[in-house]
């Protein structure tokens, strides 16, 4: 597990480093709290840090908090170290955001096992983190999720005023494939079929289950026409073969409507969604197994 160590004293620091290297952790060193807190809010963050009170610029009571005010989206668990052995800085540095608190001198064996708690909590939070943002039989966002992906690219948007499509996919005659081969089977097809769409996706678009056998993929930076496109390629894999399942094989097909953002526009998330829902309804009423992108989209001007 990744682990950060901040403190201004160089002879500290580097006790620190080795002595936690040697108990298998991954270390990261920062020598102020400034340099503490971007990396602490910056991407692949450490979900452990190791806080000196005393630092140059932020101190440690500082990072606690801007942390707590700026992470939402996971935990990072606070260990705070510090001669100061009064109660009332154990009340400051807690009430800062901090989880733990070690006084100066300290044994390795009891900063190591703080570090052991600080872990387990850590590796929970992200269980539970993950259990309550995807979905548990296709491993997609769940609805939830997917749903606040796409508001905050919308508000991204409104900033940057990049472009921002979205796809709404549904699986045709899902129904009759639970009927014929079993709910089970349907369960196997719903799996290789998001597999097969996770697939052709870019690592940027976040693809979510908006409902039984309907999709909801957030496509930031791009274009109406290149996300039709997109969403064609995703039709193609689906269609192009059959779900091989424990049922036999099971043909299957999605009908998928697409909405795109551009410019100057701003857009309401309920209007965004209705566009690309039309032009799903329009997909399922002429035919199925096609892509229809919205046209004249969410365009409401300044
Ligand atoms: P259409 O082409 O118009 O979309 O027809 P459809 O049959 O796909 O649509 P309908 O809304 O009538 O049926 C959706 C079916 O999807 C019914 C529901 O039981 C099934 N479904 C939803 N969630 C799951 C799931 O998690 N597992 C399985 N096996 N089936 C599911
Ligand atoms: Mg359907
Ligand atoms: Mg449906």
């Amino acid at each position: 597990m990744k682990v950060l160590i901040a403190d201004d004293d160089p002879v500290a620091l580097l006790y620190l480093h080795c002595a936690l290297e040697e108990g298998g952790y991954d270390v990261v060193t920062a020598s102020d709290g400034k340099s503490a807190c971007d990396i602490l809010l910056g991407t692949d963050a450490p979900k452990l840090a190791i806080l000196d009170w005393m630092m140059p610029q932020m101190d440690g009571v500082d990072v606690c908090r801007r942390v707590r005010q700026t992470v939402r989206d996971r935990y990072i668990y606070l260990i705070m170290l510090t001669s100061k052995s009064e109660t009332r800085f154990t009340v400051e540095a807690m009430d800062s955001g901090a989880d733990d608190f070690i006084s100066k001198p300290y044994g390795m064996d009891e900063l190591q096992a703080r570090l052991r708690t600080g872990s387990r909590i850590s590796v929970l939070e992200q269980e539970l983190r993950l259990k309550a943002t995807h979905d548990s039989l296709t491993g997609l966002y769940n609805r939830g999720a997917i749903v606040d992906i796409l508001k905050n690219a919308m508000s991204r948007r409104a900033r940057k005023a990049y472009p921002l499509s979205i796809i709404l996919a549904d699986l045709d005659h899902f129904k009759r494939t639970n009927d014929t081969y079993g709910h089970q089977a349907g369960d196997e097809v719903l799996r290789e079929v998001t597999r097969r769409a996770a697939n052709v996706l870019r690592p940027y678009d976040s693809f979510g289950r908006y409902g039984g056998e309907e999709f909801l993929i957030v496509l930031p930076e791009c274009d109406a026409c290149t996300a039709f496109a997109v969403a064609e390629r995703v039709r193609l894999v689906i269609a192009g073969k059959p779900v091989l399942t424990n049922f036999g094989p099971i043909p299957s097909s999605l009908s998928l409507g697409v909405a795109g953002a551009e410019g100057e526009t701003s857009l309401q998330f309920d209007n965004f969604i209705e566009h690309a829902d039309k032009a799903l309804y329009q997909a399922k009423n002429s035919g199925r197994n096609r892509v229809v992108l919205a046209v004249g989209a969410v365009a409401l001007p300044h």
